[in-house]
């Protein structure tokens, strides 16, 4: 009799799990204390920030890769790093961490200028001559012989006084200078005092960027280039007129070290005999912008429990709920390292993809600032893709409205990792939680010290991540494959991606 109702208890349980509907998996497999599980551990100050290339940043990565394990996601077939065999889940990148010159000392014609920053640096000790050229560009460099002097520059062009746009004009007047035998250009920048912050910000701060051997080739004759701080070119003016200028420039080079920095990188095979040649790519970036300023609490730990643990787990509970109920279509997950960065680990990736990217057919990407509103998950780019539905009914599906980019002028679905993709082609949205502008209740914890662990709000996650994998699923049982839509920028780089 015990055994007869054993028998028959587990046949009842056998025809439940065959008759649980796609909610019901999702429900199966993602619950609070999970979700707190993973955000707690990424976000806590013992893992400093999680800063692109420290090994607090590789404790992370180990975590996730582990987590991957732990759920039986198989690392990608033939994805085994140099001196091992067996197969990975990191896929390794070598990256430059560049730090800003020590020493730097300019006079032109007796003058100091203290307001600088190196645009491109090279080791000098020179004293000699400096020759004003205008804007540096090619006509400036009539009848003026500027071998072995410093040529001074103002920014811009004669229709172009913006300093962003004048950034773009660098390589061209390095390339000019470099051609005419000149040692180093300075250009005299006509900003404000607000936009010269960022500008001090932005170069003299260590950064990184991913080891090429082309960075590494020496002995050829480089040359400096400084930007300086000139509001309303006054000083330019003043330089103008002079026919001989005295100068010093003094400069240490940059101190480079090599970093090793991981992407890690799992997959789930799908059930259907076709659709299974499809993957579904679900990513995220796991790093966050380590240690800072402090702030008034005195906390200097970024933990970017937002910006990106929340993401990080998106992947990861996409990535269980896969294990447990695999989709037709297969999977492939991907958490991305040197977003903070600029990018670095989704641009590694799609430079080196694990399997061919054709075979990629969507990339349903997370990252998230921060939020306003928990009755809605905020899409960036939701109605550029055909899964613009399956993810909107997911959403209500637990009681939550898809939204689409609140403020496109914002640029926000370029500055995320699904941006390398969908250059490629690939239909790639960025999944993130509920905000409906930019407003202060974003930007208190956005790229702040106070972003932590325990100021979100679960109730509301557990919503958001069953919507997130309840789409993934729904757009990876979907017949058809998914596409950009109609007309979108980047439906021509589908179409050729994808040969149709
Ligand atoms: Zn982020």
């Amino acid at each position: 009799m015990k055994y007869i109702l054993l028998f028959i208890s587990l046949l009842l349980s056998t025809i439940t799990l065959y008759s649980q509907s796609d909610k019901e998996k999702v429900e199966a497999t993602i619950t609070k204390n999970k979700i707190e599980g993973h955000i707690y551990f990424l976000a806590d100050d013992l893992l400093k920030g999680r800063e692109t290339g420290t090994p607090e940043n590789k404790i992370a990565a180990s975590y996730l890769a582990n987590s991957l394990r732990g759920y039986g996601v198989k690392p990608v077939t033939q994805n085994v790093l140099k001196g091992s065999n067996t197969e990975s889940y990191f896929q390794e990148i070598k990256l430059n961490k560049i730090s800003p010159v020590k020493r730097l000392l300019l006079a032109i014609d007796g003058e100091e200028f203290k307001k600088k920053v190196v645009i491109k640096p090279n080791k000098m000790e020179f004293r000699g001559e400096a020759i004003y050229l205008g804007y540096g560009l090619e006509n400036d460099y009539k009848g003026k012989d500027v071998t072995e002097k410093i040529v001074i520059v103002r920014s811009g062009g004669p229709n172009i006084p913006d300093a962003r746009a004048a950034f773009g004009l660098i390589e061209q007047k390095e390339q000019l200078a470099k051609e005419h035998g000149a040692v180093a250009v300075i250009e005299f920048v006509d900003t404000n005092e607000t936009t010269w912050g960022f500008i001090d910000h932005n170069f003299n701060t260590s950064r990184i960027e991913i080891a090429t051997d082309k960075e590494k080739k020496e002995g050829k004759k480089e040359l400096a280039y400084l930007w300086v701080y000139d509001e309303n070119n006054i000083q330019a003016k003043k330089l103008e007129s002079k026919d001989k200028l005295n100068s010093k420039l003094m400069m240490e080079g940059e101190e480079i070290e090599t970093v090793i920095s991981q992407n890690v990188i799992g997959m789930v095979e799908g059930t259907d005999p076709q659709l299974k040649n499809e993957f579904i790519i679900y990513s995220a970036h796991y790093d966050h912008i380590g240690i800072g300023k402090q702030d008034a609490t005195g906390d200097e730990i970024y933990n970017g429990a937002r910006d990106n643990a929340v993401g990080t787990t998106t992947v990861l509970s996409m990535a269980e709920n896969m294990t447990k109920y695999p989709t037709k279509r297969s999977a492939l997950f991907i958490f991305f390292t040197g977003e903070e960065k600029g990018l670095l680990g989704s641009q590694y990736y799609v430079e080196n993809p694990l399997l061919p990217l054709n075979k990629m057919v969507y990339c349903f990407n997370s990252d998230n600032g921060g939020y306003n509103d928990t009755s809605i998950a905020t899409i960036i780019g939701l109605g550029r893709t055909s899964a613009e539905k399956n993810i909107k009914d997911a959403a209500t599906a637990f009681g939550l409205n898809a939204i689409d980019d609140p403020n496109p002028e914002m640029g926000l679905f370029n500055q995320s990792d699904n941006f390398h993709f969908a250059e490629k082609g690939i239909p790639a949205p960025t999944f993130s939680l509920g905000f409906r502008s930019f407003d202060g209740d974003v930007t208190k914890y956005y790229h702040q010290a106070g972003d932590e662990a325990d100021t979100l709000d679960y109730d509301y996650l557990l919503k958001f991540f069953q919507s997130y994998v309840l789409a993934g699923r729904l757009i990876a049982n979907e017949p058809k494959t998914p596409t950009w839509t109609a007309g979108d920028k980047y439906e021509e780089a589908g179409k050729s991606l994808y040969g149709n």
